[in-house]
């Protein structure tokens, strides 16, 4: 007998990864899976589910249930499966019940306001089988809220959907959710959005043309202290193989507190996993924080600035920065 299952979690819980995971298990066997997702957002309109750990599949909509052929599927999956209506979640029952195919759905369980979206209340209501794929707020808790920021700070109220705004979502527990309180730092990989850094990486590296260079590319970590971005820097693989820390800033008001050496030392120990060589560039007045961590000079790239940089970058005492030095040291 076929079943329904409600697989909920917070956010970044793994939640698409793990429904892409489940279809390729099925195309291993040979078998179809069709994935679907609630047509929600018809500025999202590119047909496909993508995991925060960059995999991706190519999907239909719920609303398009009616036209597809299911006898060609051995199994629905359902990503964002919160987001559908009471009828689309009845219309998943029936096809299991009536045509012994079972659905998989994937989905939050609450909104940022700590109230059950609906489809995740009739799934709740109706499923087989109700499993929690588990994630972890900042201090080691179970994260079960999905909190919405605005600014830096946790918000209660609004509209359940916002399309197209300016907000984020942060996993916390219940306590740190009623509370509000952000970590107080942490430091965390970015995949998705990298440009809103943009004015934080533009401190380190004044040109934005340079930044596009590597920015896709790289792996780019995020210090936040309450929320708020203080910090970041983003690691590049060399043509030779050798690691670069690209780009590592502070903001303005954030410096002097060693957020940039708490930095450094996460790529360095990120790193020391990989092996290899590691390589800062920098201009001479930067080249004392890299020797304070083992950095020794390597070479010089004569003219990198002057060449690169239009406009000019101008030194404290009014000549221009031309020279890149560039420092290097065992991972
Ligand atoms: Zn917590």
């Amino acid at each position: 007998m076929a079943k329904l299952y409600f697989r909920y979690g917070a956010m970044g819980s793994s939640k698409t990864a793990n429904a892409i995971m489940v279809q390729y298990n099925y195309q291993e066997r040979g078998q179809n899976a069709l994935m679907l997702k609630p047509r929600l957002d018809t500025r999202d309109g590119e047909r496909s589910v993508a995991s925060r750990s960059g995999l991706s599949a190519p999907c239909a909509y719920v609303e398009e249930l009616g036209s597809l052929d299911l006898s060609l599927y051995d199994c629905v999956i359902v990503d964002e499966a919160q987001f559908m209506s009471k009828a689309q979640v009845q219309q998943l029952v029936d096809i299991v019940d009536e045509r012994n195919i079972p659905v998989i759905c994937y989905g939050l369980r609450a909104d940022f306001r700590g109230e059950l979206f609906e489809g995740s209340q009739w799934l709740m209501a109706w499923a087989d089988t109700i499993e929690e794929i588990k994630t972890v707020c900042w201090c080691g808790r179970k994260a079960t809220f999905n909190a919405r920021l605005m600014d830096g700070k946790v918000v209660k109220s609004g509209a359940q959907i916002v399309l197209g705004g300016n907000e984020s979502y942060v996993a916390l527990c219940r306590r740190h959710w009623a509370t509000g309180d952000l970590a107080p730092m942490e430091i965390r990989r970015i995949s998705a959005g990298k440009r809103a850094y943009l004015p934080l990486l533009l401190e380190a590296d004044p040109s934005e043309a340079m930044i596009d260079r590597y920015l896709e590319s790289g792996e780019m970590y995020v210090l936040s202290v309450d929320g708020k971005a203080a910090g970041v820097m983003v690691i590049v693989r060399r043509a030779d193989g050798a690691f670069e820390v690209k780009n590592l800033a502070v903001a303005p008001d954030q410096r002097g507190k060693g957020y940039g050496s708490r930095l450094m030392r996460h790529a360095l120990k990120l790193l020391a996993a990989r092996g290899g060589a590691v390589y800062v560039g920098t201009d001479r007045s930067n080249v004392g924080f890299y020797e304070r961590f083992g950095f020794a000079e390597a070479y010089v790239a004569e003219g990198f600035f002057s060449d690169n940089y239009d406009p000019p970058i101008v030194n404290e005492d009014g000549t221009v920065l031309r020279d890149m030095i560039y420092l290097s040291r065992r991972a």
